[in-house]
This record gives C-alpha cells, structure tokens and sequence, in this order.
C-alpha cells in the first residue's frame, strides 16, 4: 500500500523501525494531493518546500536521539492560519497575495515537532458557511461522492484527510466548521475547548468563537495532533494554562450519557438520527449509561449564534479596507471612494451579507433588542449546559441534521443557517465537541456522531470518542 494510507500512528511506528523514510511519506503524500487535486479541490496552496522540511526533522531527530513526535507527517493547514512564508488567503480575493511574515502558534508547535504543512487548504470565505462554498478558489467537493459538498467551512482539510492528500489537518471551528465537514467527509473533527488551542495567527472571523482544531481519519491521531497544539501561549489573551494530559484508555463502563432532545428535533433526517441512536446504543452496550436531558435554549441558538457571530465579523473585517491589508482597488478618485471599491470588490457575497447584517445588530437603536438578547441567551444556554453536565459525563447528538449536502443546490442562506441547530450550542458556550464517523446512508454518504464535554473535558470527549471506534468495530476508514 501507498504510504498516504496509513494513519499518522501506524506511519510513527513504521518511521521508528526503518520501514519507511519520512521523505516517503513527504512524497507520496504530495503526490495523492496533486492527483487528487482536480478532483476535489481541497487545496489553494502547495508547500512545495515539505521535502526540505522533512529533511530537516530527520536532522534535528537524529541530533537530539530520538524522533520528534511528528517527525514527517503530512499535515495540511487551513488557508485561514498563519503560516509563515506560505501564502494565507482566508479563501478570499481580498487576502489572495498575502504572505504572512510569522507562524501561527499552532502551526510553530507542529514544526516544532518535525511536522511538514502541506499545503494551504481550501476553505469559505472568512470560514464563513457550511459547504466550502463560498470561496474565491471554488467549493471543495466531497472524496466520498462528487456530487456533494465536503462540507464547511473546512471542507479542503476534512477531504485532504479523507482522500489521503494529508495524514492530518488543522480546521477552525467558530459554530461547527470542524465537525460539520468532518461527519460529511467520514473523519474524526475534534473542536478544542476555548482557550485550549492559541487563536494567534488564526485570522479573525468571530474572536469570542473562533477556535483552532484537529482533524485525523481517527480518535488516536486526532488526539496526537491535539496534544501537539495544546499549548498556552502569551500570545493569545484567552490562551488557558490547563494542559490535558492524559492517555486514552477508551473504556465506556459508567460513563454518563446525556441525550438532549432539542438536538433531535424533527429538522434531523430519518437516516441521521438513527445512526446516532443506534450509535449511542452501541456506547450503551459498552457499559455506558444513557439519560434523556434537555437545553431548551439550543432551539435559539442558532439565531444568536449569528447575530454574535457577525456583530464579531464586522469589527473584525473593517480592517481591511485597501490601506494596509489585502486588495486595493486600482480606479478611484478619493480615499471614500477607495475604501468602498476595495470592500466591494475584494468580498463575496455571503462575507458582505455577514458584514451587514452585524452592523445592524450593533447600530444604535437595534443594538438591545438583537446583540443583548443575543449575549443573553448565550449565557441561559451556559447555565443549562452546567445544569446537564451536574448528572452526566458528556452529551450525545447530531452532528448535521442531513447525511449530504448537494452541491450547486439553491438553499437559501436563511435554509443554510439554520443546519447548524446541532453544532452551535458547543460553539457559544465554549465547549469541546467532536464528530466521529457513526455510519452511512443509504447513499453511501457518511454520518457523524457529535460528542460534547464539558469546559476543560477535552479528555473525556477524545476518550469516549475512542471508545466509541473500539466498540464500533473498525478504528478507521483508510483513504
Ligand atoms: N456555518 C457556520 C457559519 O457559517 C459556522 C462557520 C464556522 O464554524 N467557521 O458561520
């Protein structure tokens, strides 16, 4: 078999006995990405320097006596992530040529560990969506099935690790950009607890939300990668000092289950929510212990997670208006006049429908009735999470409520919006989440089970997710 598909560990283990070089890996790798490429659309950026820097791991391990904990691996970096010398786009016209002159602090921490980025990989613009769609560099389709978005907003890492053109990735999560494309890719998506990963580098959409995570074909790669990444830094002023140590066990025996009814609202197909039910029946069946809770501020959240989410984006996209960041427009005749050409011409469509819309909800007036109820609502949701996490471990549900998003539907942003019912109650309240494959449909298109924790749980969800693989039989699907 081709080196692209093994998992990261399986590949650790073949470095560390001489069955393979990491400029093997580097190459082969490489060379799934280019091929598959056309298909898929997963990447706007090469690294066509990996080779050198794998050589480079190679050095520093031997130097040092032992291999550095990513010593080789392919890892594919989503283009809203700073890295240092390799082109950053966010997917957008607007940042199409810049070049960042400094690393991400996720990214300095894989390199630090012989990683090799990749490549730079497709993306929304300004992660803003749910199917890689609304990108200056075209929508990522899905490896399972053409015909279907990989997801979003980090549909290129979730396909680049399903397809074998990364062994893993790193994604951002601000409302579900992880875990979404993971479930409809069929990998693993695991959105850290806030603060757990540093956000400096990563290019701000909605600062309270946005979050840097990992995504791998299983839960123990994903815990590699996580580990790596889980670091404090001065950098980063909501960076937390709690470092998750541990080892997955995987056992499910006592382990308390929380369902909650509002993530099983009729809005979730037949298909999907029988592959989570039966999903948490298998975690059952392991010695877990299932009961029946309720959030009864989820059925909102999807309403202030967007008003939240774009009152952030609009203060965070004003600073590019054409006089230090990003485009600039070559006609205009005063400094107004550059301002708004630049805007216009350097945002898409659904960037601009954000922008708007979160200035109206912070403009004098409106500001009350729309942000406030919002922040409001967000900290009842946090309550209610404490509340069910008094009697229980982590929460089962959904991860999306379709098996399969059709690409070059015509769904209407509002119809768009509201698929995040399952993925932004996490988001607001700050909490770990993952998604792991529970399944197919009868289409062959892959179904996710969403895993919540508690703040700081990360531990716990990495570990039950693992061993929801062990009771599931098959630890991974290879690319
Ligand atoms: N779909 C959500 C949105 O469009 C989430 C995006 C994300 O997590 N970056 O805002």
């Amino acid at each position: 078999m081709k080196l692209y598909g093994y998992s990261a560990y399986e590949l650790l283990d073949m470095l560390s006995s001489g069955k393979c070089s990491s400029a093997e890996i580097v190459r082969d790798v490489m060379e799934r990405a280019k091929e598959t490429q056309p298909l898929y659309n997963s990447y706007i950026t090469f690294n066509d320097e990996g080779a050198d820097d794998a050589a480079k791991a190679d050095a520093v391990s031997e130097k040092r006596g032992s291999k550095l904990r990513l010593c080789g691996i392919p890892v594919a970096v989503k283009d809203n992530i700073s890295t240092k010398g390799i082109r950053t786009t966010c997917a957008s016209r607007m940042l199409e040529s810049y070049v960042p002159p400094y690393d991400a602090t996720a990214v300095a921490n894989l390199r630090a560990e012989g990683a090799v980025i990749i490549g730079k990989t497709n993306m929304d613009e300004f992660a803003m969506g749910s199917a890689s769609d609304t990108g200056y560099f075209g929508a990522v389709r899905n490896p399972v099935n053409t015909a279907y978005s990989a997801g979003g907003s980090s549909g290129g890492s979730a396909a680049a690790v399903a397809s074998g053109a990364a062994v893993l990735a790193l994604g951002s999560d601000t409302g579900g950009s992880i875990r979404q494309p993971a479930a409809l890719c069929g990998v693993v998506g695991f959105c850290p607890s806030y603060g757990a990963v540093s956000r400096y580098g990563l290019i701000a959409f909605a600062s309270s939300l946005d979050r840097i995570g990992s995504i791998g074909r299983n839960a123990r790669d994903v815990y590699l990668l996580h580990n790596i990444i889980n670091v404090a830094d001065v950098k980063d002023v909501t960076s937390s000092y709690k470092k998750i140590s541990f080892n997955l066990k995987g056992s499910l025996r006592g382990l308390k289950i929380g369902v909650p009814g509002e993530l099983f609202s009729p809005q979730i197909s037949d298909d999907v929510r029988a592959a989570v039910e039966a999903a948490v029946m298998t975690m059952e069946s392991r010695g877990a212990v299932v009961k029946y809770v309720s959030l009864p501020s989820a059925e909102d959240a999807v309403k202030a997670y967007y008003i939240i989410s774009s009152a952030e984006a609009s203060s965070n996209l004003a600073r590019y208006d054409g006089v230090r960041f990003g485009y600039r427009t070559d006609n205009y005749s005063d400094l107004s006049e550059m301002y708004r050409k630049s805007r216009t011409e350097g945002f898409g469509d659904e960037v601009k429908r954000r922008i708007m819309l979160g200035t109206f909800v912070l403009s004098e007036g409106f500001c009350d009735s729309y942000y406030k109820r919002a922040a409001a609502l967000r900290t009842k949701l946090c309550r209610e999470f404490d509340e069910v996490f008094g009697s229980c471990d982590i929460i089962a549900a959904p991860v999306y409520p379709k098996a399969g998003i059709s690409l070059g539907g015509s769904i209407s942003p509002v119809e768009c919006y509201s698929a995040d019912i399952c993925t932004v109650p996490a988001s607001l309240a700050g909490l770990p989440a993952i998604s792991v494959p529970c399944g197919r449909n009868a289409d062959g298109l892959p179904i996710g089970l969403q895993l919540i924790g508690k703040r700081f749980g990360d531990a716990e969800v990495l570990d039950a997710a693992y061993g929801y693989e062990l009771a599931r039989g098959d630890v991974y699907d290879r690319a």
